[in-house]
């Protein structure tokens, strides 16, 4: 019999960490705690498959639950000594949601549930502290109105004034006529007299009473938890995160513990190493006398937990070690312990109640890529992670984070700051402002560049944080729904800049005695939190100058099994791709040389010569910059292998003329404009990119692919007489059967020879061939006899698999991905079961009939990371893609390696 209910607290507990699926990731975090003796508020998991059946059978439950939940309500009252509903000695709990991965403020959460006339009267009677206790119940009636009675209710508010915004209105109603500012300003009486407000709302608004019977209370509040799953807000975060629908949520019930009850008491969140630069130290924020929400959603601003903590805009702040020493002290040993059992950085949640210190959370923080690149290797060097392990720590795509700009600093010098916040998102953000994520949204779809700017953020405004460059919030800490957010995406951000007055229905910001409007630039520098006026230039950073990068890369290297080179058509583009290390080049597009100003028109004489005598006229113009292209190319990747691909032009790309360049070209030519205009017509194809490209425009004029291999081999030559290493690879494209192949490699093996015998030197070579149409593919063992080398041009391969023009894809792809038609696009991450099968068939036909054929794919899929361990699993040699994703493709390339290994291990045991 499944098991729904699993118990924690008093230093036991039935679950554990391993146990996320089921409990969620705080539900197995906190009977993992519970189970160390950690202190933990004792409570009880609700599982996931009761999400699952709840949102499956008309959110009904399990026939067996409730029966289970009071039994753990029964144990949970034993370790609190006191009774759920019980006027004499009250227990209050939260209800909360847990899915396997954290989805920050996706879901709901209702707290002091138990709390009614009955109870409220006997907590005051314990307690001795009014104020409090009415706040509790205000603040209970809010949640509970909100979450259980509207949302989950699907009740759609009138003019958008949702019950949460009256109650707040009311509130701020009371604030004005008390002449106070703060919350904490209103007395007991003033809390009392908004339970009563509050109530009649939710009778006026929602036609109902607010339930003053504890256990409706409590499963109300667990079934809008669970109804939390499949709302709007959960569904598009997990849309973007790529987490599927039906994991669901777990529901944790958790005995109540009080930051607010007075000065003993306080709520903190903390990280157990920074997680903006991961250095290795305790950071977070605290607040005195405050609700765990009072913390996160930035309503009072937090002080820093310790001394080092402190920076010089929060010097004169008193930290949680100066306050309260005896218990940061305990606090600072636990989270030793927690980061160290996890032997990973810990985001955690504390409060303290009457001098008593409660650990609410644990779980593995999120961190900026720096970050987790630091904490890693630290953490290798410490010997507490494995190698395989460190290099799994970073994700592939995090370094994109690393190849983001920063504001220039010599811009920055130049300009005053308008205003300085926290610095809660690194790197350097620049772009419009708008005030809302709609329009945020709208200005990033016009192409425009963006940086969100809100008060706060909410879970609602994601899609804007979205497509934002940068974020800027005027309230929040470190710990903000903004700061997390942005960090998990690698945004820059900027929280917590008072300075900022920001007029939403006007749509403009004051700040620094200036007034910007919707529309108007500005820049951030979300390593420092400083904003500035205007669109200052950004800098690209330099990776090679981060220590704990290149450690990171140096593991992941030691790791990996793949090969990683680039696609690159210039030196320079060749040398930065090297210096990202990429260890040889995997494509060279030769046509990508042939638009230069110096050449182009004799490329186009090339191109409309209608007969032999006139094409290599052309050619021999374009031999001497052809054998320099390749001279510098080759140079650039000395010692390393350049595959260098022959002519493979869309020919009606090089025929798009002006007027004037059309005469031009007419004059050089000596022919009439007519004729040649009647020329060009008459190249004019239907459908160029299955037209005459690739090995079919070699084979129909072969004197092309002469010059292009003479020009190889003398560039070879060259290089070779004055001693650089070079190993040109001669690739042959669009190859579709072995006779194709055989045609085009003859003429350049010949090619070679005469260089060679020409120019009295030898080097070595390879003459090899794409695989990028299915019948290559097909009939690889054919091709491969003869084939020193396979590289799968994945973009037309998966373009002829599909029959999908890869230019016209837009047109109905969206509606593709959308309905859910194709899972992804298949340009980007390669279809494995389509387009997969063949590269699968070309890699075990080819090595067929040539043991150890050298393999590789030069696709924008080779720096792709699920690609990638694809290529992996099917044994290529190498990936090749553009510089920028070459650190990418290292890493992805481990973490494929790591997980084969892990693979491997899981199928000896099931054997066993
Ligand atoms: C390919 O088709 O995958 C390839 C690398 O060649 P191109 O993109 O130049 O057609
Ligand atoms: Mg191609």
């Amino acid at each position: 019999m499944a098991k729904y209910v699993y118990s924690f607290g008093g230093g036991k507990a039935e679950g554990n960490s391993k146990m996320k699926e089921l409990l969620g990731g705080k539900g197995a975090n906190l009977a993992e705690m519970a189970g160390m003796g950690i202190p933990v508020p004792p409570g009880f998991t609700i599982t996931t498959e009761v999400c699952t059946y709840f949102n499956q059978n008309k959110r009904r439950y399990p026939a067996r639950l409730e029966a289970d939940i009071k039994k753990a309500m029964a144990r949970t009252e034993k370790v609190m000594a006191a009774k759920f509903g019980d006027p004499a000695k009250p227990l209050l709990v939260s209800v909360r949601s847990g899915a396997r991965i954290s989805m920050p403020g996706m879901m709901e959460t209702v707290l002091n549930i138990g709390l009614t006339e009955k109870t409220a009267q006997g907590m005051i009677e314990r307690t001795g502290n009014a104020r409090f206790v009415w706040d509790a119940y205000r603040r209970l009636i809010t949640m509970y109105a909100d979450v259980v009675m509207e949302k989950a209710a699907g009740r759609e508010p009138a003019g958008g004034l949702g019950i949460r915004v009256l109650m707040e209105h009311e509130m701020d109603k009371l604030k004005k006529a008390r002449g106070v500012e703060q919350d904490t300003d209103l007395d007991a009486d003033d809390m009392k007299a908004l339970v009563k407000t509050f109530k009649g709302l939710v009778r006026k608004h929602l036609k109902k009473s607010f339930p003053d019977d504890p256990w409706k209370q409590l499963m109300g509040g667990i079934g809008a938890v669970f109804h939390s799953w499949d709302g709007k807000r959960a569904v598009s975060y997990r849309e973007i995160e790529g987490i599927p629908n039906d994991w669901g949520t777990a529901v944790n019930v958790q005995a109540m513990v009080f930051g607010n009850t007075g000065e003993g008491s306080a709520t903190g969140v903390a990280f157990t190493r920074n997680p903006a630069t991961g250095e290795n130290a305790f950071f977070g924020e605290w607040l005195p006398n405050a609700q765990g929400e009072d913390v996160v959603a930035g309503i009072r601003t937090p002080l820093p937990i310790n001394k080092k903590g402190k920076t010089s805009d929060t010097r004169h702040l008193q930290s949680l070690e100066e306050a309260m020493p005896k218990i940061y002290k305990e606090l600072d040993k636990i989270q030793k312990g927690l980061e160290y059992h996890y032997r990973d950085m810990q985001d955690i949640e504390f409060t303290i109640e009457d001098g008593k210190l409660w650990m609410l959370q644990t779980r593995t923080g999120k961190r900026t890529s720096a970050a987790a690149i630091r904490m890693a290797t630290e953490m290798y060097k410490q010997k507490w992670i494995t190698k395989d392990t460190a290099v799994t720590r970073v994700k592939p795509e995090q370094l994109d984070e690393l190849l983001h700009p920063t504001v220039d600093p010599s811009a920055e010098k130049k300009v005053t700051p308008l205003a300085k916040g926290l610095p809660a998102g690194p790197g350097g953000g620049t772009g419009m402002i708008y005030f809302t994520a709609d329009d945020a949204e709208k200005a990033a779809q016009e192409g425009k560049r963006v940086v969100l700017v809100r008060d706060e953020t909410s879970p609602e405004d994601v899609h804007g944080m979205r497509v934002a460059d940068a974020i800027l919030t005027a309230k929040g800490g470190m710990t903000s729904h903004a700061a997390l957010v942005a960090r998990g995406w690698g945004k820059c951000c900027i929280v917590g800049c008072s300075a900022l007055n920001i007029n939403l229905k006007n749509k403009v910001l004051k700040v620094g005695g200036k007034t910007l409007k919707e529309g108007d630039s500005i820049t951030l520098n979300g390593t420092k939190g400083i904003v500035y006026e205007g669109s200052l230039a950004l800098k690209e950073p330099d990776l090679e100058k981060d220590k704990y990068y290149g450690t990171l890369m140096k593991l992941a290297d030691s790791v990996r099994v793949l090969g990683i080179r680039t696609n690159a058509d210039q030196p320079q583009d060749a040398a930065r791709a090297r210096t990202f290390g990429a260890k040889g080049i995997g494509l060279c597009r030769t046509e990508h040389m042939f638009f230069g100003p110096d050449r182009i028109m004799a490329v186009r004489e090339m191109i409309v010569a209608d007969n032999q005598a006139a094409r290599r006229k052309a050619l021999a113009k374009i031999l001497p910059l052809q054998r320099k292209d390749f001279y510098g190319i080759l140079k650039a990747m000395k010692n390393l292998p350049v595959t260098i691909r022959l002519l493979d032009p869309p020919l009606h790309e090089f025929l798009v003329m002006e007027e004037d360049e059309t005469q031009e070209l007419a004059k050089g030519l000596k022919i009439p404009l007519g004729a040649l205009k009647a020329r060009i017509k008459s190249l004019h194809e239907l459908n160029p990119m299955l037209g005459h490209r690739g090995c079919r425009l070699g084979i129909a004029y072969p004197e092309i692919t002469e010059m292009q291999a003479r020009a190889i081999a003398e560039a070879a030559a060259r290089l070779t007489k004055a001693g650089v290493k070079v190993y040109p690879e001669i690739m042959i494209p669009l190859v579709g059967t072995a006779a194709e192949f055989r045609h085009q490699a003859a003429l350049v093996r010949e090619q070679v020879k005469e260089v060679m015998k020409k120019k009295k030197v030898k080097f070595a070579y390879k003459v090899g061939t794409m695989i990028e149409i299915p019948r290559a593919a097909l009939t690889a063992d054919e091709i491969g006899a003869d084939a020193d080398f396979f590289s799968f041009g994945t973009n037309d391969l998966t373009q002829t698999t599909f029959g999908y023009s890869r230019d016209d894809i837009g047109g109905f792809l969206p509606k593709y991905l959308d309905q859910g038609i194709l899972p992804a696009d298949p340009f980007q991450t390669i279809d494995q079961s389509g387009v997969g099968k063949l590269v699968h068939m070309g890699v075990e036909k080819g090595r067929k009939a040539k043991p150890g054929l050298k393999i590789g794919i030069c696709g924008e899929h080779g720096g792709e990371p699920a690609s990638i361990a694809f290529c992996h699993k099917l044994g290529l040699d190498y990936v090749s893609c553009s510089p920028f994703r070459v650190p990418i493709a290292r890493l992805a390339a481990a973490h494929a390696a790591v997980n084969a290994k892990s693979v491997k291990k899981t199928a000896r045991k099931c054997k066993k």
